[in-house]
């Protein structure tokens, strides 16, 4: 067995799927607006012309990167954000339920029950939003449907088409929101989520800045604002402009666009090769979900007769950093409401661990995992 304590061997970042580093293009585009070019883009002279040019330049390209007009983006301060902006926004202007899948984000699922008679449709064992289930829940009452595009724990893709045009058919009246922040890196979402009325984007998972989102409302759909002010963002989204945060956002995502094709063939090929090294290596392991309908950077595994905490501590001191789905509680360990919802049994859902891949991810990381994440299965079985 390898020496898990061994750190001569370097280190494998394998959380993707909870941030990125941000991309050199990114990097290069956001520096001038930090120093020379400071301007608040809301005022008249030309050090405020310069910073609204920016920002308009920034608004297309995030508006092509995402299918929509430049007009239907609104900027924003992270995905939580956009997420609130788009359900609390769009129930103020029309009340009633909200309904979402039960693997939303926290940033869905808590937004729709804090503003009360809210709907969850279950999810099939692979993660995939049940359909009969959410057509059950559907009627003219509804305001809001929100269903994501691909989820941050276990990876698996929605299919938003289907989910649309039920909810065309049985709540006409309710606005269709996606959460797109995981999808983005790995799915063409300027065309899969034509269907939405409100997208959500968040810059920090695909090598942009923390801090920095966005939400496209299209043309005719309306969000009442969360934030008070003087305006900004047609009135939608308060608050003097990240101009550098947004610039970079937009780099990101044209680098991330242009790459796309490249990058999910060449990571998925890596996600396969950890894949299949798991479970060929560890006795007792069970692969979360079906990898067909899963994005190609998440690798999701579950290890019988193991708790996720503690072989995250091995991980991590073996130079390997990953995350998993189960949260501290108030002392006790609660399994993931994905896994839950899925219908993971709770031994195994405390058991599981998320190795999740990106840009910059090499066969070298690969290599690491495989050599420390069985060994560190077995010490914590054998102990
Ligand atoms: N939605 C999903 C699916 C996410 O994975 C995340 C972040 O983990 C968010 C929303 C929230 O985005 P942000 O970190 O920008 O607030």
């Amino acid at each position: 067995m390898p020496n898990l304590d061994d750190a001569s061997r370097g280190s494998a970042y394998l959380d993707w799927a909870a941030t990125t580093p941000m991309r050199p293009e990114a990097v290069e585009a956001m520096l001038p607006f930090l120093t020379d070019r400071f301007g608040n883009p809301a005022g008249g002279h030309a050090v405020s012309r310069e910073a609204r040019k920016a920002l308009d330049g920034a608004r297309d390209t995030v508006a092509a990167c995402l299918g929509a007009r430049p007009a239907e983006v609104v900027f924003t301060g992270s995905g939580t954000e956009a997420d609130n902006l788009a359900i609390a926004g769009a129930r103020a202007v029309r009340p009633g339920p909200t309904v979402c899948s039960a693997v939303e984000h926290h940033a869905v699922l808590h937004t729709c029950t804090s503003l009360g008679d809210s709907r969850v449709a279950s999810v099939g064992p692979d993660g995939v939003v049940d359909l009969e289930r959410l057509g059950e829940l559907l009627d003219e009452s509804v305001s809001v449907v929100s269903v994501m595009l691909a989820n941050n724990e276990v990876g698996t893709i929605e299919p938003l088409a289907e989910v649309a045009a039920l909810v065309r058919a049985r709540a006409p009246q309710a606005v269709l929101h996606t959460d797109a922040v995981q999808a983005f890196s790995w799915l063409e979402v300027a065309a899969l989520a034509v269907p939405a009325d409100l997208v959500a984007v968040s810059a920090h998972k695909f090598g942009g800045p923390k801090g920095v989102g966005a939400l496209v409302a299209r043309q005719g759909v309306r969000v009442q604002p969360l934030i008070h002010g003087g305006g900004q963002e047609s009135d939608r989204r308060s608050g003097t402009h990240n101009v550098a945060g947004i610039v970079a956002m937009a780099a990101a995502m044209r680098a991330t666009v242009d790459e796309r094709e490249a990058t999910v063939a060449r990571v998925a090929r890596l996600r396969d090769r950890l894949a299949d090294g798991l479970l060929a290596a560890v006795p007792d392991c069970i692969e979360t979900g079906d990898r067909s309908t899963k994005i190609a950077g998440n690798c999701h595994m579950s290890f019988e007769g193991v708790e996720s905490e503690s072989l995250l501590v091995l991980l991590d001191a073996a130079g390997v950093y990953a995350s998993a789905g189960s949260a501290c509680a108030s002392g006790a360990v609660d399994p993931s409401h994905v896994l839950a919802a899925m219908g993971v049994p709770r031994d195994r859902a405390l058991g599981s661990l998320r190795l999740s891949l990106g840009t910059g991810t090499s066969d070298a990381d690969v290599d690491l995992a495989l050599e420390v994440v069985p060994a560190a299965v077995e010490r914590l079985r054998s102990g």
